[in-house]
């Protein structure tokens, strides 16, 4: 009898010793391979993808070399209306909401006259491979309302009083009616930061982009004239010529229009 109970109680612990090694043992093997299943998909498609940036690359690559001599050939119309200016002490003199715009294929909308140019400038980056992507394009009254709004409550939430958080928020967002992005003609470009960093683009932007037409709108050295802060992202259309000329000269748009 007390040999039975004893072997009894050596088959549970027997039974037990599989449910605390077998059962984790087995889970353990099911994550980690269902995780090497995972990572060599991922790594396909990674590969896959590489592949196929690579063959637009080389696809593209004549057409990176872009001189004047192309340029002329463009159909650009170059008049006034990509020369207003709008900064803080010259405010918009409508509300925008006339602007044509065209949607871009991430959503983002700019003024239709200035696409075929940007296109054209994003995907000559793209062929050289930089991965260039527009994170603001064209924006309502209302939504430059918001952001401005939304800058504010961020610093009375920090603590500032409301009149110092206005002060605060200015240097960053606009005040509506004063933001360029109004006017759609102006685009904050960043990199995809998959297969690009935001210093490649910046780099690329800043020695290609008046080959289009558009300006680095906010150097460094100009944010006396200007108003804003260096933001390397921000460009805006003026027209290849006025682009050459502003690029040649070193000047920003104030001076320009001076
Ligand atoms: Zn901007």
């Amino acid at each position: 009898m007390q040999k039975k109970v004893t072997r009894r109680i050596r088959r549970r612990k027997k039974n037990k010793r599989i449910f605390v090694f077998f059962i984790p043992f087995l889970l353990m093997v099911l994550i980690v391979s269902s995780m090497a299943f995972l990572f060599g998909r991922l790594k396909k498609e990674m590969d896959h993808r590489q592949q196929d940036n690579l063959e637009i690359a080389r696809l593209h690559f004549d057409k990176s070399n872009l001189d004047e001599t192309d340029l002329d050939e463009d159909n650009v119309d170059d008049g006034e209306w990509c020369l207003t200016l709008v900064n803080k002490w010259n405010p918009m003199k409508t509300d925008g909401s006339e602007v044509e715009t065209i949607e871009l294929s991430n959503g983002q909308l700019v003024d239709k006259r200035i696409y075929p140019q940007l296109q054209k400038m994003l995907d000559d980056a793209r062929a050289y491979g930089v991965y260039p992507v527009v994170a603001s394009g064209y924006r309502t009254w209302s939504k430059q309302e918001a952001l401005y709004n939304e800058k504010i409550e961020e610093y009375k939430a920090e603590g500032l009083s409301e009149e110092d958080a206005k002060e605060a928020a200015e240097s960053w967002v606009a005040i509506p009616g004063t933001s360029e992005h109004q006017l759609g003609l102006s685009v904050d470009i960043n990199a995809d930061g998959i297969n690009s960093a935001g210093g490649e683009v910046y780099d690329w932007l800043a020695r290609n982009a008046y080959k289009y037409g558009f300006i680095n709108r906010y150097p460094s050295d100009k944010t006396d004239i200007t108003g804003v802060a260096n933001e390397p992202w921000h460009y805006r259309y003026v027209g290849i010529k006025a682009a050459e000329e502003i690029n040649n000269r070193g000047i920003c748009l104030e001076e320009y229009l001076e």
